[in-house]
């Protein structure tokens, strides 16, 4: 059995009271690995070893200096490439396809692209004039702000951790990071990198666990803190906010979504039907950018049911390392509840089933996995919770509509306002509607195209704050000005 330890000033350690928790394959619910589960005392050592570290050779370390070891980690996840998709592969049950082309490579991205980026920022001067004629200068110095705490989710593990990752240590912080207790297994992996690397001990730190009452607690409640970087669920934000608020500090939040996709009459329906598919059912649904609401412009709307039905048909399920396989399990048989709770509110609601709704017959092999069908419906009231509520499952509900502002208003009426896609060949009509859109990101003829120096966030109850390029700089660094009489 694999041990998951802790690694806490450049060391792997287990946790002193002993506890742990099994980490589980959702695709066949074999326990993987043991992870040893930090308590309060782990968390006040992570922490206390990253302002050591702060305060050490990493604090001083010339920009130069600190990119190359940056440079360094990116290079060194590529040089375990097949072990990192396997750790991945294995705690999600994802295919092999969707790890090796987008989590690993991308994790290894946010390490260069933010290293690449702090080279070239530059930052503001003023000269300003005085009673006496002689004037003043100011200039800004950017600082790190010093101990960030990265609390990260189950569904991109390794991408949304370095996603945070990355920009702090380019901006000079240091880090203790609560992976989610569903995928413990790369954010450890990374740690061995760090270590071969040469990033100074301290600088990155992991501790294992859950979150209320255990490291995920301990973490954000910690006075040892600088800042807390979160992404996951529009709730556990509320509770990691009350917790900042007791030491004032800053928070920057990703959160849930119910993200709609727009197809207008006019679109180019095989991209807008290979654009759906991949937002409604890659990662079987759970990605926080995905869709689960579907507006159709009415001519086009029995198509397009049509032909995502045969998409959503013609997904095939199966173990990770299958090559034909892309399509995985949910990530737990909790959440497999959750999802299936709301298959059930959908039938209770009066919904058309156009494809699933249920559990798959799979293989002996994987029988004890958290499998469900991709699912579409149709049919709902916009006040179903089906249509309101995040599923996070392989799911939508697709309705028609008639003009460009009922369908604005129709994607508008959510508490969240993480992403949307419109689908449509005019090009006036997208500049028209996508602004109108209340999301932080929204994509015309495409979805999850991601420029990593664009800003992205979510607006409403989707997040605080934006991450990605410059706007990250915000969060992981402070500006002092410095005001120099003449
Ligand atoms: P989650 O909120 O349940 O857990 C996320 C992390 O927070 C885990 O590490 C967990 O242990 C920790 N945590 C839970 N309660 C805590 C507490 N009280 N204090 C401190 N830490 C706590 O989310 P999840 O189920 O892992 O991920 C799915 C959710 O994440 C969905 O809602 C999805 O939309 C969202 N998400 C958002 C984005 C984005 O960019 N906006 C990206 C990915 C996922």
């Amino acid at each position: 059995m694999r041990e998951i330890k802790n690694f806490i000033n450049g060391q792997f350690v287990l946790s002193e009271s002993g506890r742990t928790f099994d980490d589980v394959n959702p695709a066949n619910g074999e326990v993987i690995a043991r992870v040893h589960e930090a308590g309060q005392e782990e968390v006040d050592q992570a922490v206390a070893a990253a302002n050591a570290a702060m305060n050490g050779p990493w604090g001083t370390m010339a920009v130069a200096e600190r990119m190359k070891l940056l440079q360094k980690v990116a290079d060194g996840v590529m040089a375990r490439f097949d072990e990192f998709v396997e750790a991945e592969c294995l705690d999600t049950g994802k295919p092999k396809s969707l790890a090796s082309h987008i989590d690993i490579p991308r994790g290894a991205a946010n390490f260069q692209v933010f290293a690449d980026l702090v080279k070239n920022i530059p930052t503001e001067s003023f000269h300003m004039d005085t009673p006496d004629g002689l004037g003043a200068h100011n200039y800004a110095v950017r600082k790190p702000r010093g101990v960030i705490a990265v609390v990260a989710p189950w569904n991109l593990p390794l991408l949304l951790m370095t996603w945070k990752v990355g920009p702090a240590l380019a901006c000079g912080n240091a880090v203790v990071v609560k992976p989610s207790e569903e995928t413990p297994h790369t954010a450890t992996l990374l740690a061995e990198v760090m270590n071969e690397a040469g990033i100074p001990e301290g600088v990155y730190n992991v501790v294992h666990g859950f979150g209320p009452d255990s490291a995920g607690e301990f973490l954000t409640r910690h006075p040892g803190i600088n800042g807390i970087t979160f992404t996951g669920e529009s709730k556990t934000g509320t509770a990691i906010m009350k917790a900042a608020s007791e030491c004032l500090v800053p928070v920057s939040f990703e959160l849930g979504g119910k993200n709609a996709a727009v197809v207008f009459a006019d679109a180019d329906i095989d991209k807008a039907i290979e654009g759906t598919m991949r937002s409604v059912f890659a990662n079987c649904g759970q990605v926080c950018l995905g869709t689960e609401r579907v507006y159709v412009e009415r001519p086009l709307f029995d198509e397009f049911v049509k032909r995502l039905k045969e998409g959503a048909e013609s997904l095939r399920m199966g173990w990770w390392q299958d090559e034909n396989v892309n399509f995985g399990p949910v990530i737990s048989q909790e959440h497999r509840q959750k999802v299936l709770s709301y298959y059930e509110v959908a039938r209770k609601d009066g919904a058309n089933i156009v494809t699933g709704g249920g559990v798959p017959e799979m293989p002996a092999n994987l029988s004890e996995g958290a499998w469900v069908e991709p699912t579409i419906w149709t049919g709902l009231g916009e006040d179903s919770a089906v249509v309101q509520e995040e599923i996070f499952g392989p799911c939508c509900h697709i309705a028609p509509f008639d003009s460009e502002e009922e369908v604005i208003s129709l994607v508008n009426d959510t508490p969240y306002g993480l992403a949307a896609a419109v689908w449509t060949e005019n090009l006036s009509r997208a500049h028209r509607v996508a602004p109108k859109l209340e999301v932080g990101l929204c994509w015309v003829n495409s979805w999850f195209l991601r420029d990593l120096r664009t800003p992205f966030g979510g607006s409403k109850q989707s997040g605080i704050g934006r991450e990605g390029g410059v706007h990250g700089l915000e969060f992981y660094s402070e500006l002092s000005n410095i005001c120099i009489k003449l």
